[in-house]
């Protein structure tokens, strides 16, 4: 079927809008028609080519929302008309797919960044020419996109699907980061580093959990006012204040529990690190280039400090991006204060926006 979507031709190009040939759906898939689809750094991380395999010319986007137009014929879980989330892809077979610890599937990387199914089939063409892509298995930057019913997440019919999208990547990350990974209980503190989308999703959780203090730091004024909105009891901007670790420290009597690291600056997480009380434990979600090192010193983990990483929150998307939608109808989780909205058309200024970090999570609507 022809669809619209946004196509890079090469290495950083511009988005442009252009028609395009969707494959027919196999039998473990489903044709989504996207609603719309959160746009996340990683998005413009493939563009830029940050993952050597991506190939051009490509379609990205890969917090597609939308409504199931039509399923392949051993797909049962959904019909036509249900409302989902795609969600991040897996192979199902590895080690780790085997003890659910899909997020961290070792054949992962491919089936995000390689471009096509993978058994090397694109999902979409041009002219009768390949079209890679196949961004997280969907592609979700156009009207229509075809996704494994496997990571194809059902959500209810009265939330509000064009605001879902960013659950399958950025806020399932941020949240389950906190409500997966740390399980803090009420009353525990925690310092968040970076509060765009990631860190506002990690810091919305944190409140959901009952942490306090939350600390919530940035570099810009507008993100800090919209932490202490969401629920940050304290705010620090790094630009200007004289000692972060120092503030904190005496914020937390003497450090905090927990710190999440959403920045990917290697200062950033040494500090993340420098805050923690002994048995602290800091997660890691900023996504840093290869070759990024960063230090720090020794004593700090001989005091059962734990740095780790979180890759998608440790989230199975079928069981917690619903849960997370349910926050989204208690008013909990009001993930529409992040949300700023443009028609596909304006993906380049979307994607300007997210860079200059005026818009905290771009959400790009499609033509219906
Ligand atoms: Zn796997
Ligand atoms: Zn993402």
């Amino acid at each position: 079927m022809q669809i619209t979507a946004a196509v890079v031709s090469e290495k950083s190009a511009p988005f442009v809008i252009d028609t395009l040939e969707l494959s027919k759906p196999r039998a473990d898939e489903v044709i989504v028609r996207v609603v719309a689809s959160g746009m996340c750094q990683t998005d413009l991380h493939g563009r830029d080519q940050y993952f050597p395999v991506t190939r051009f010319p490509a379609v990205f986007g890969h917090e597609g929302a939308g409504v199931v137009h039509a399923v392949g014929a051993a797909v049962s879980d959904f019909a036509p008309g249900d409302h989902v989330v795609m969600s991040y892809p897996w192979c199902g077979t590895c080690e780790n797919c085997r003890s659910r610890r899909m997020n961290y599937c070792i054949n992962g990387r491919g089936l995000k960044m390689g471009g096509t199914r993978a058994d090397g089939s694109t999902l979409l063409a041009r002219d009768g020419a390949p079209v890679y892509g196949a961004y997280f298995q969907q592609s979700s930057f156009g009207t229509f996109a075809l996704s494994q019913a496997r990571w194809t997440v059902k959500v209810r019919k009265d939330a509000p699907l064009e605001y879902l999208g960013p659950l399958a990547c950025s806020g399932q990350t941020g949240a389950g980061a906190v409500l997966n990974a740390l399980t803090p209980s009420p009353g525990e503190s925690i310092a968040i580093f970076g509060v765009g989308a990631v860190g506002l999703s990690a810091l919305m959780a944190a409140k959901i959990a009952g942490c306090d203090p939350i600390v919530a730091v940035d570099v810009h004024h507008h993100r800090l006012a919209l932490a202490r909105e969401l629920g940050a009891s304290h705010t620090i901007n790094h630009k200007t204040a004289a000692d972060v670790v120092g503030d904190i420290r005496k914020i937390g009597g003497g450090g905090v529990r927990y710190a999440i690291e959403a920045s990917a600056v290697p200062q950033v997480l040494r500090e993340a690190i420098e805050v923690l009380l002994p048995a602290g434990t800091c997660v890691l979600l900023g996504s840093a280039r290869r070759g990024t090192d960063a230090s720090f010193e020794m004593p700090y983990l001989q005091q059962g400090r734990v740095v780790r990483g979180v890759v998608q929150g440790d989230s199975v998307p079928g069981e917690f991006i619903p849960k997370l939608v349910d926050y989204i109808m208690d008013g909990k989780f009001p993930i529409q204060k992040i949300v700023t909205f443009y028609d596909l058309a304006d993906i380049n200024r979307a994607a300007a926006d997210s860079e200059a970090g005026t818009a905290i999570k771009p959400v790009l609507r499609m033509p219906q």
